[in-house]
């Protein structure tokens, strides 16, 4: 799960990482009463005005601008607020922004004494150990310092089973060129940041810019945080932060109905039980030249309805010309998974516009084949794996064959 800049920010705050203060609004007819109260509270007269979308790269597309006085505070918001925000990494339309932060310019502009540096926390899978990315290179897009100044990023991995060492924190300082309080304000940044990554279950944490002020303040003036979705049981307070609308529509239906479903860019709908098969078979179409639509896990309990959801999802999107089934019955037996096919296309065959692909292999097998068979439905079978994707080729030269289904048995 994604969470909002500010989001993250008020997560980041409860485990004692300062942040600049600020609100949220979604109507600007909130703009006076949430600046008043910020220049009340914090003294303030500046303030930055940021759009609150899940991309990065905000401040170049026009999402992030400071405001020196009130009638340019009205006309940031304004224009940012209800915008189509184009970032390096949204589509090319842009993302409609639905809310925006108002927070207190922590840069005290004129002295240009500040320094912005780079944080990110995450998960280094294949030494099993957390990863403390940084650099002085702040503030910038962090990709082109990794491409052009390498020496220019370090890293620090930390055992979890142990925890961030003080001499840990201390060396991440030191290398960011600190001495004095700022150095000793940065190790008690590092360390509550190292705390939020933990306790709050995040995936990824990056601070771009850390900003340390010229009265060596230590500030996470943008924040980009990802929890683990394996670990939202644990946090109730987590239910609120998820934002619906910045998700792909497909995929949180997936979610609500409890099947694992990925959008991707290829043609071929994937309907397979078990993340590592569903894998595979991705990794087969794209061995034998074909291109996966999406990744969708049915889970273990594969019977008609989960099938017959998992079949609209998949055909919700126009991308796809053809459908690969393949499931290994284990404790799913495939007789169960064919009667879910067949149930499933019966319901839904005016909708079924693409040839079907199936493939069942493990216990009950045979059955599943003479349900297929009884079934009605147009059976194709092939003796191997790598045959699916000739056989949609073949679909294609054959129109006339499109709506039909396949059946592969191995
Ligand atoms: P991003 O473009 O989506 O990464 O958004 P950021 O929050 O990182 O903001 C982009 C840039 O705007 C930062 O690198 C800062 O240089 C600048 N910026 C952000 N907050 C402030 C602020 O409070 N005051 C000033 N003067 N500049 C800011
Ligand atoms: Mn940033």
């Amino acid at each position: 799960m994604n969470l909002h800049e500010y989001q993250a920010k008020e997560l980041l705050n409860t485990y004692g990482v300062p942040i600049q203060r600020g609100y949220t609004l979604s109507d600007i007819k909130d703009l006076d009463y949430i600046s008043n109260k910020l220049s009340t509270e914090t003294g303030t007269k500046f303030f930055v005005v940021k759009a609150q979308i899940h991309a990065g790269g905000r401040g170049k597309g026009g999402g992030v601008k400071v405001a020196k006085n009130a009638d340019e505070l009205k006309s940031c918001a304004s224009s940012i607020l209800g915008m189509m925000l184009k970032t390096p990494q949204t589509s090319k339309e842009g993302k409609l922004v639905n809310k925006i932060l108002i927070a207190e310019d922590v840069y005290y502009p004129g002295e240009n004494k500040h320094e912005e540096f780079y944080i990110s926390i995450l998960l280094n899978r294949s030494s099993s150990k957390v990863m403390i990315m940084y650099s002085t290179e702040g503030g910038v897009d962090i990709e082109s310092v990794a491409e052009n100044t390498p020496n220019l990023i370090f890293y620090e991995e930390v055992n979890p089973s142990i925890g961030l060492m003080p001499n840990q924190a201390r060396k991440v300082a030191f290398n960011l060129g600190l001495s004095g309080v700022s150095l000793k304000n940065m190790i008690k940044f590092i360390s509550s940041l190292y705390d939020a990554y933990i306790k709050s279950d995040a995936s990824l944490l990056e601070i771009n810019p850390v900003l340390k002020t010229s009265d060596n303040k230590i500030i996470a003036v943008d924040s980009k945080m990802v929890i683990d979705d394996n670990s939202i049981f644990r946090h109730n307070s987590y239910a609120d932060l998820r934002d619906e609308s910045e998700e792909n529509p497909v995929e949180t239906e997936a979610r609500s109905v409890g099947l694992n479903y990925v959008d991707l860019d290829g043609n071929i709908g994937c309907m397979v039980n078990g993340a590592g098969l569903a894998m595979a078979t991705m990794d087969l179409i794209k061995q034998s030249g074909g291109e996966p639509a999406n990744f969708l896990d049915v889970g273990g309990t594969a019977d008609a309805d989960r099938v017959e959801v998992a079949f609209k999802l998949i055909l919700q999107d126009p991308k796809v010309k053809a459908v690969l089934v393949n499931i290994f019955g284990g404790i799913v037996r495939c007789d169960r998974v064919a009667k879910g096919i067949v149930q499933a296309y019966k319901n839904m065959k005016d909708q079924i516009k693409v040839p079907i692909i199936v493939r069942l292999e493990g216990t009950n097998s045979k059955e599943a084949k003479k349900i297929i068979d009884d079934s009605g439905l147009q059976i194709f079978s092939a003796s191997s794996f790598s045959n699916v994707t000739e056989i949609i080729k073949e679909t294609k030269r054959h129109k006339n064959q499109i709506g039909s289904s396949f059946v592969i048995f191995m």
